[in-house]
């Protein structure tokens, strides 16, 4: 009886993209390779073969918030800060574009002692070369989002983490679920590709939440899901909390798919990091992007510990993309060279 529904709710994701909470609560919890393989079918016939490659710079591990969970959180003095100078961060982005990599990611804790003067003329920098760019910096004003924007911007990330606003609440202490909402909300009215996303495995977490925030990505209609796994870190107050479940944020992915279906959906670190060879599962589960590191300086992706034993900090950018080609062969994948905007995989 339930792999007959799991099939009919498969075939209604397929035809439709559009699934009710009991369905998605239903393909979260017993999904299995059926749901893997629906949606690699509809990445395939949506987004393509292509993997499109994001080269992220991590130029500021100094934070004013104090999430529970990450390990970057301002009360946490174990951990080695550092601020890359405007012109290391330029420079790291140029060496990536001549690597061939079409978009570049900057990201930071927030960092107030990057002033938005500062910000725009770094973005105006980079802009000046082939490449599109992503901000993940975190929450700031309207007017902020705005100068950012008109200096080139064109992407940014900020993940809703959870839309349950209770949990939401009991994660980010000081911090507002509505201004979270608000910079979302703010960020497309601005015209900047959004990219938003959870953190799945949160103690309190239930599997109802991650329906909702998979309708949530669907109500905003998000270009850009990334889905993280939860990884304990000892230095915050959820060091001895478990891990999240790799199998479940995997069937979150395929199910983004299904109801998303053009967007565009990272692998992301932390699901590498958890499961060996877990980037190549995501990417057979729905995703198409890869971010890969382009900061050189090994000491200093040490130090972007927002979780420990972050997969790739001992490679450079040359290794990782070398790394990456091998095993994109062995299912059937290439890099494309292309700024890999969401209307890219419609064609236009
Ligand atoms: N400050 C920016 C922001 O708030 O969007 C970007 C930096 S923040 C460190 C990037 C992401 O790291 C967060 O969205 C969060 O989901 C993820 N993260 C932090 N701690 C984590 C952990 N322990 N396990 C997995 N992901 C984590």
């Amino acid at each position: 009886m339930k792999e007959n529904s799991v099939k009919d709710i498969l075939n209604k994701a397929e035809e439709k993209h559009s699934l009710d909470k009991e369905e998605i609560i239903t393909l979260l919890q017993s999904g299995g390779d059926e749901l893997i393989r629906a949606a690699d079918g509809v990445r395939k016939k949506y987004a393509g073969d292509g993997i499109y490659i994001r080269a992220l710079i991590e130029f500021s591990n100094y934070c004013t918030r104090t999430c529970y969970y990450c390990g970057l959180r301002a009360e946490n003095n174990n951990v080695q800060r550092y601020r890359m100078s405007p012109d290391e961060i330029v420079n790291t982005a140029y060496a990536a574009i001549d690597k061939g990599l079409r978009t570049i990611v900057l990201q930071s804790g927030e960092d107030c002692a990057f002033v938005m003067d500062e910000l725009c003329r770094i973005v105006e920098r980079i802009k000046k070369k082939d490449a599109a760019v992503t901000l993940s910096i975190g929450e700031k004003t309207y007017k902020e989002y705005k100068s950012l924007k008109s200096a080139g911007a064109d992407r940014y990330l900020l993940r809703i983490e959870t839309t349950n606003k209770e949990l939401y609440q009991k994660y980010h202490p000081k911090m507002s679920f509505e201004n979270r909402l608000r910079c979302l909300e703010d960020l497309r009215t601005l015209g900047y590709e959004v990219g938003t996303g959870s953190l799945i495995g949160l103690e309190g977490q239930t599997a109802e939440m991650i329906a909702e925030d998979i309708l949530f990505f669907k109500k905003i209609d998000a270009d850009m899901i990334g889905l993280g796994v939860f990884i304990p870190h000892p230095d915050t107050p959820l060091g001895c909390t478990a891990a999240g479940n790799f199998d479940l944020a995997l069937n979150a992915v395929a199910v983004t798919r299904l109801l998303l279906p053009d967007i565009n959906i990272p692998a992301t670190t932390a699901m590498e990091t958890l499961r060996p060879n877990g980037r190549l599962l995501v990417l057979s589960a729905g995703a198409n992007v890869v971010m890969l590191n382009a900061v050189e300086n090994s000491e200093q992706k040490k130090d972007y510990s927002i979780y420990p034993d972050k997969a790739g900090v001992n490679e450079g950018l040359e290794e990782s993309l070398a790394a990456l080609k091998n095993s994109l062969a062995k299912i059937g994948r290439e890099i494309i060279v292309s700024k890999g905007f969401r209307y890219n995989n419609r064609g236009e």
